[in-house]
């Protein structure tokens, strides 16, 4: 591990002011992510900032109706949380669905989102990767892919995103608070918070450097059934294949976005608007573009399967 500066702050403003004046810095939450990177030299941060007792922990109603969750609030306490559970089904159980009990009391709603891919070879220092070292090539294109995307792929990328909470917040139309180094704040859009791989798949969302996520919120509740299913090579403690976050109304309408296969949650209005139709109509508009790699093809058939399955169970 490379040596670094720490430094723990306690508003937003002095996160943001440090960040402005130390290149290269990084904040650190839970650090389940972002230590484990250190360790293997992949992040190489001179200067951490640690934002726990900035005070944003608190999961808070909206005056539209709906909920303010905490960049701090852990994803243990998210998932229990009364208001979550009733109202918010889908992210509870995707929550849940995630990393281990131990982990999920440390990590982050902000973290989670900010995760990075588990791509062996993003992990691998001896292997080609774009995103760990730019320029340097994609090892998974002829290597092992199993796990990678199957949807918004490029000749550069093929690493999926490997959140299950951030699956779920997508098919609830969340949206992400931050403030930048020079105070002003904005609101983005999960849908526009990860950018796709391109040729520049180390560039993994819209934030700027120095830019603190301080809060994500949910619009008032939509109803229906919540489902998220996730199917993985373990029962627990494992990443997804395929996941599917679904929100079905009693009209037959609805919201559904997928894990596992891309480099974000991938949810598209015009498979959404396939949902009355069925699961084969939902699949084909999701996966109209699919570039699978002769490894992971077996994933559209999970995908499809596991669509299908969750279309029927909310029916039902
Ligand atoms: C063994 C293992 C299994 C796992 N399994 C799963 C799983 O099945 N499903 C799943 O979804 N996840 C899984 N995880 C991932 C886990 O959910 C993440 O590590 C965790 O959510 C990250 O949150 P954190 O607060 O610890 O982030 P950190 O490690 O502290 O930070 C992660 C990144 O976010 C940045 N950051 C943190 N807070 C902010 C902020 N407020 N503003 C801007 N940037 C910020 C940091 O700079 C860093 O780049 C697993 C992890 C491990 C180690
Ligand atoms: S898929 Fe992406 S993360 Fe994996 S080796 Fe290729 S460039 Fe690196």
């Amino acid at each position: 591990m490379r040596a670094f500066t720490y430094q723990r702050v306690t508003t937003p403003a002095e996160a943001a002011a440090s960040a402005r004046q130390t290149p290269g810095a990084k904040f650190i939450a839970g650090g389940t992510n972002l230590l484990d990177l250190m360790k293997l030299e992949i992040e190489t941060p001179g200067h951490l900032i640690d934002v726990n007792g900035l005070g944003l922990d608190t999961i808070e109603p909206t005056a539209e109706g709906g909920l303010r969750i905490g960049a701090l609030v852990r994803n243990t306490d998210l998932a229990a949380d009364e208001r979550v559970r009733r109202d918010y089904a889908v992210l509870s159980r995707a929550l849940l669905a995630g990393a281990s009990g131990q982990l999920r009391n440390r990590a982050t709603t902000a973290g989670n989102l900010l995760q990075r891919t588990r791509c062996p070879y993003f992990y691998d220092t001896h292997q080609p990767c774009n995103k760990r070292l730019p320029g340097s090539g994609c090892a998974a294109l002829e290597g092992f892919s199993r796990q990678h995307a199957l949807v918004g792929v490029s000749d550069a990328c093929i690493a999926t995103h490997p959140s299950d909470m951030a699956v779920a917040m997508r098919v609830l139309d969340a949206v992400v608070e931050t403030v930048k180094p020079d105070g002003s704040e904005r609101r983005i859009a999960l849908d526009d918070f990860y950018r796709a791989p391109g040729t520049t798949p180390h560039l993994e969302t819209v934030l700027t450097p120095g830019e603190l996520i301080v809060a994500v919120t949910l619009p008032p509740p939509s109803g229906g059934t919540h489902i998220y299913r996730k199917v993985r090579d373990r029962a627990s403690y494992a990443f997804a294949l395929v996941s599917v976050a679904a929100v079905i109304q009693p009209d037959g309408t609805g919201r559904v976005a997928l894990g596992g296969v891309a480099h974000k949650p991938w949810r598209l209005d015009t498979a959404d608007a396939q949902i009355p139709q069925g699961a084969q109509a939902v699949y084909d508009a999701l996966f109209a573009g699919a570039k699978p790699t002769p490894e992971n093809q077996f994933k559209l058939i999970l995908a499809k399967r596991t669509l299908a399955s969750v279309l029927t169970e909310a029916r039902a």
